[in-house]
């Protein structure tokens, strides 16, 4: 074979093995987000560029010269591709400090982002309470572990609260209540918004992590949030799935609510309020936040 049919038959192959292969394969829920992704550029042009469709073009482009042309043209010798001087090694970006757990690869792509974290609850409004713990101290304990992590990574963190409080004035409605967490995460321009809750059933039996974001947009940002969450927990992975929830409606940036697990069922309310279990959390998000930002 000569060299252009090597390049058409490798084209070919890695275009069924990357591209048709995760899709088929894929489970409802991640074909769903797929085609939320590929939907999403269509219906709107507010969108953030971080999860529209544009993205599979690109990496469809980034796939054919980085993965293909590159490798091929410095096996025929054919010149300046993917060429490595000496005086210009490869940046290798350090590892920000440790806390045992695995998964994160490089959290260089977090510096200077702006990141709004969002303690679901505080003050008058604890949100649910069960098994002797309230959501609001659940959210705020994994909320401010996420915090640290995030800015040990070069992130930008703004809290909504980081306290027991509430955001707007004590007194304020919940409307005004969610607008001033919205606002937040608005007026500073915040590249994504991490809303942490916990979640409540009737059915005490019902126990499991889920991740929800806004119709059209963020799925990306939750499913590998959501993914990240369930490797750190070993957690019941109950999904994504899109909501209508005032934070999310209401925030221009990618957003995503994280409901960590049901404080209704008495095993994971035990877990929730364990300080180990709440760094796992944490960890997860942040995992699935680096992720999502190396895209
Ligand atoms: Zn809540």
């Amino acid at each position: 074979m000569d060299s252009k049919k090597i390049l058409i038959v490798t084209m070919l192959l890695v275009l069924v093995f990357n591209i048709a292969g995760p899709i088929q394969v894929s489970h409802a829920a991640a074909l769903d987000s797929v085609i939320g992704t590929l939907a999403a550029s269509t219906v709107s042009s507010t969108n953030s560029g971080a999860s529209g469709g544009s993205d599979v073009f690109s990496k469809l482009f980034s796939l054919l010269f980085d993965k293909i042309l590159g490798p091929i043209l410095n096996i025929f010798g054919g010149g300046k591709a993917a060429t490595i001087l000496p005086e210009n090694p490869v940046k290798v970006t350090p590892l920000p400090p440790g806390d045992g757990t695995t998964g994160v690869v490089d959290s260089g792509v977090l510096r200077g982002k702006v990141v709004v974290v969002d303690p679901g609850h505080g003050g008058s409004n604890p949100g649910a309470v069960a098994n002797s713990t309230r959501e609001t101290d659940n959210n705020l304990a994994v909320s401010l572990k996420l915090r640290d992590k995030l800015t040990k990574a070069g992130a930008r963190v703004i809290m909504t609260r980081d306290s027991d409080r509430t955001v707007a004035p004590e007194g304020s409605s919940l409307g005004q209540e969610l607008a001033a967490r919205v606002n937040i995460a608005e007026a500073n321009n915040a590249d994504i918004f991490v809303s942490v809750h916990s979640n409540s059933n009737p059915d005490p039996s019902i126990y499991g992590t889920m991740t929800f974001y806004p119709s059209g947009k963020s799925s990306k940002l939750a499913l590998e949030v959501q993914n990240s969450i369930i490797r750190e927990t070993g957690a019941v992975d109950k999904g994504t799935s899109s909501a209508t929830f005032y934070v999310l409606r209401n925030t221009s940036m990618p957003s995503i609510l994280v409901e960590m697990g049901f404080v209704t069922n008495a095993s994971e309310a035990s877990r929730l309020q364990e300080d180990n279990y709440r760094n796992k959390i944490a960890q997860g998000i942040f995992n699935g936040v680096v992720k999502y930002f190396n895209n």
